[in-house]
């Protein structure tokens, strides 16, 4: 939900079309820095999240890459996920979604080790923040780590504050990964190996790429490969119940997109 106009009015917008969570960015999300918040407008969210009772998640932005070759690059991203963090605790915003990051030829073992240690800097720099890192589940494009649950599982493995990692899955990215969520019996695999991970969220998007094609395209709710089987099996699933969970698919302003793909999830439950 955008965050344009201050954090708090994503939550307004969110309330404006009845959902129970939303995803947000804690900032301008193709940039490495942001403007501090107005003690006004934390003050706001916070009455905000109160009123509406809305479950409110991050997603980190998006030039971050926690296992950049370039030291340089690291470092900036390291400096960006602690002040994601700080940000998220001033918030009381308890996780934030972040893709592992693209190895870029350094190899996926590497590379995953070298996300571990960029994060556990990071939490040792935020050692009294609660907030947790959610990795996400990747579609795989090119270099980026996650596209498999056995990287995430690595990462958190390999990590000095398992506590503080969690994962979240992308229903787009894991089937765009090769992970086939469309019949019973391969939800059920899937679905098997994924509680065996710290599950904390779910974004549901449909894919407008086939199962495999290791490419990242979200499509609206049943309007993809995945279609709503897929989603009825997720949502029927008593073991993510509790999760908050949501969209990343194309909206508008007035978000009517939005509100297609709500009733279409709701019609799942049916
Ligand atoms: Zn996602």
């Amino acid at each position: 939900m955008s965050i344009a106009g201050g954090v708090d009015r994503a939550i307004e917008r969110g309330a404006s079309i009845g959902c129970t969570a939303i995803q947000i960015f804690l900032k301008n999300n193709f940039q490495w820095t942001g403007r501090p918040y107005t003690p006004e407008e934390i003050t706001r969210f916070h009455a905000a999240v109160k009123k509406t009772g809305i479950a409110v998640f991050a997603h980190s932005g998006y030039l971050i890459n926690p296992c950049a070759p370039n030291p340089k690059l690291r470092e900036r991203s390291l400096a960006a996920i602690i002040d994601e963090i700080e940000r998220a605790t001033v918030l009381g915003v308890p996780f934030i979604v972040m893709h592992p990051g693209a190895h870029l030829g350094a190899g996926e073992s590497p590379g995953l080790r070298l996300v571990a240690k960029t994060l556990d800097t990071a939490f040792r720099a935020t050692k009294r923040s609660p907030v947790r890192i959610a990795l996400e589940t990747t579609a795989g494009q090119g270099t980026c780590l996650g596209h498999r649950f056995e990287h995430l599982a690595e990462i958190i493995a390999h990590s000095q504050f398992p506590d503080r990692l969690a994962v979240c899955v992308d229903t787009c990215h894991i089937f765009a990964a090769g992970y086939d969520i469309r019949t019973p019996a391969g939800y059920k695999s899937v679905a098997k190996q994924l509680a065996a991970l710290p599950v904390v969220a779910f974004h549901l998007n449909d894919s407008k790429k086939p199962l495999g094609s290791r490419v990242d395209r979200h499509d609206h709710i049943g309007k993809g490969y995945l279609g709503l089987a897929a989603f009825r099996h997720v949502l029927r699933d008593r073991r993510w119940r509790n999760l908050p969970m949501s969209l990343e698919t194309p909206k508008s302003a007035d978000l009517h997109e939005d509100v297609a793909n709500l009733r279409a999830l709701t019609n799942c439950l049916i």
